[in-house]
């Protein structure tokens, strides 16, 4: 990262691995930390298959192939992750960075320059040969510490739909997004239509 005439290069790769890995870290919390998404409650029998089938959808992850031990990791993770999203939406910095210290230190984060003969090397915040899971719990922490560390975090928000705790980044520049899903959005604008039918008798 160099500093030019009042600009940053680099900002624009630092984004990029922020939102990508707070995708990844908002997937893992919504499909393994809370019971309630996009209409309807997801028991917590079931919640486990669900995490199954969206994380084998993920462009992230689907690749990778999650034993039932790596997803009560990754849910130990997630409730912690789950913590310091919803503090930082209520602006507790403080108690979030402690969950995502925890974190941190137990999943190995650590910079490493991934780097393989002939190819370019690129930043990571694990080491080469962690295991899957400690890797996606090490960058989502990390990604949450750098939209606590550049003052962000009023970008992370909690869907408005009803029966929906779900929770996204906002990536647009107005900071206007309320939903976390077009689901939701479609969900929430058919239920103001029909309370406006309803307030409105012909
Ligand atoms: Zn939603």
């Amino acid at each position: 990262m160099t500093i030019v005439g009042g600009g940053i290069t680099g900002q624009a790769a630092i984004d990029s691995y922020v939102a990508t890995w707070v995708d990844l870290c908002l997937a893992i919390v919504n499909d393994l930390a809370i019971e309630v998404r996009q209409g309807r409650q997801v028991p917590a029998d079931t919640g486990l298959a669900d995490a199954f089938a969206h994380l084998a959808a993920n462009p992230l992850t689907k690749d990778f192939e999650v034993s039932s031990a790596d997803v009560d990791d990754l849910g130990s993770a997630a409730r912690r992750l789950h913590i310091a999203i919803d503090t930082c939406i209520a602006g507790d910095l403080l108690t979030a960075a402690f969950a995502l210290n925890t974190v941190l230190a137990e999943f190995g984060a650590v910079p490493n320059l991934h780097a393989t003969p002939g190819g370019v090397p690129h930043l990571a915040f694990h080491g080469a040969d962690a295991p899957i899971v400690d890797a996606w719990a090490a960058e989502s922490a990390t990604a949450l510490a750098f939209l606590i560390g550049t003052r962000q975090t009023h970008r992370l928000g909690q869907c408005s739909a009803d029966t929906c705790d779900a929770y996204y980044l906002d990536s647009t520049k107005n900071a206007s997004r309320r939903f976390c899903s077009l689901a939701c959005q479609n969900r929430a604008k058919s239920a103001a239509y029909r309370q406006k039918r309803r307030d409105q008798p012909e």
